[in-house]
């Protein structure tokens, strides 16, 4: 996508992470920009071993194939969303498990809903022993967000 994506593999490895290591990956929705990272040029798949969770409704809804005519971008823009979602349910459809909107993952792992960016935006919420981490995905794309949540 740009100068500074891609570099994903290369970064974990940096922090002697090997692609191998990594069990589970979870997708907060399916845009470009939070899936490209997965699709190498050689058509193949990362991460062999880990398991892709996202969203049952996020998930049911770029199978249908939208058109996605009510978002007001550019048509390639809209080329480039469908393409590059289909591209990767295709190469991951047998690593894909859906999981409800507000899931517990793990013991200190959970989901939350946080539709409107696509109908299945989830967020993340990791909870250390002493901290509470929120991964917001895309919930918050503006700083009227924060002082408007509704
Ligand atoms: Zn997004």
């Amino acid at each position: 996508m740009s100068k500074t994506t891609g570099r994903l593999v290369d970064n974990l490895k940096l922090k002697n992470i090997h692609p191998n290591d990594i069990d589970c990956i979870v997708l907060t929705h399916l845009h470009p920009d939070h899936i490209a990272g997965l699709l190498p040029s050689n058509g193949n798949t990362l991460f062999p071993n880990a398991r892709i969770l996202l969203s049952d409704i996020e998930y049911s809804y770029w199978q249908k194939k939208p058109n996605l005519l009510e978002l007001n971008i550019p048509p390639e823009v809209r080329k480039m969303l469908q393409s590059t979602t289909s591209e990767f349910l295709q190469r991951y459809a047998d690593r894909i498990e859906t999981v409800s909107m507000d899931e517990q993952l793990m013991a200190d792992i959970s989901l939350f809903a946080a539709p409107g960016h696509t109908p299945g935006h989830v967020g993340v919420e990791v909870q250390t022993d002493d901290t509470l981490f929120l991964i917001a995905g895309d919930a918050f794309l503006h700083p009227a967000h924060f002082t408007h949540p509704e």
